[in-house]
């Protein structure tokens, strides 16, 4: 599967690298025709103020929104996630509005704003355990009824799904557990076990 990575800015080489540990081609994205046979997207984590003026300076949210809307696999992580919202709070930027939910930036504040942590028991099966690192982390709230919470830690939901859609507000591609990045490609968890 050849999977792109929205690299206007952000952590994308680290996105390749998880992304190839699942068997997939990673392929940088900074222009429309580079969406052309993607089977899945990318949008990493990063300043999701940057990453929004270069959205409009390529001309890419209309092409990103279409890449969703039909059908494709989007992840957004942590800046990405920021950008998949219908919402964005606390310096407020322009979203694709993909996923039907509240992003509020840095909402962890200042003196705790990187940390990592494990998902609360109760996560969808196959994510149990998940360990999720934080870097001035957003909050997701008031998720829409078409919104699935995959995920909590400390009770907030840090991984949601759309249909085709995902939202972590951490960042899988920082550690070795390649179980969000082949949620992306498969669409669907292993059972527990595999
Ligand atoms: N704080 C950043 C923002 O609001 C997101 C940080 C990240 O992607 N690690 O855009």
């Amino acid at each position: 599967m050849r999977v792109g990575i929205l690299a206007i800015q952000g952590d994308c080489d680290a996105h390749a690298a998880a992304l190839r540990r699942v068997g997939a081609e990673p392929v940088r994205v900074l222009h429309e025709k580079d969406l052309d046979g993607l089977d899945a997207l990318v949008l990493p984590g990063g300043e999701s103020t940057t990453i929004a003026k270069g959205l409009e300076r390529l001309a890419l949210y209309e092409p990103l929104r279409a890449f969703a809307l039909a059908g494709r696999p989007v992840l957004g992580t942590c800046a990405g996630a920021i950008l998949l919202a219908r919402e964005v709070e606390h310096h407020p930027v322009r979203s694709l509005g993909l996923v039907d939910v509240v992003a509020v930036r840095n909402a962890y504040g200042t003196q705790v704003d990187s940390f990592a942590a494990p998902v609360d028991s109760g996560a969808a099966a196959g994510l149990e355990g998940l360990r999720c690192v934080f870097i001035r982390a957003p909050r997701l709230r008031d998720p829409g009824p078409q919104v699935e919470v995959l995920a909590r830690v400390e009770g907030a939901p840090v991984l949601l799904r759309q249909g085709n859609r995902l939202a972590a507000t951490f960042h899988p591609e920082l550690t070795d557990d390649p179980r969000v990045h082949a949620l992306l490609l498969r669409g669907e968890l292993d059972p527990p076990g595999c």
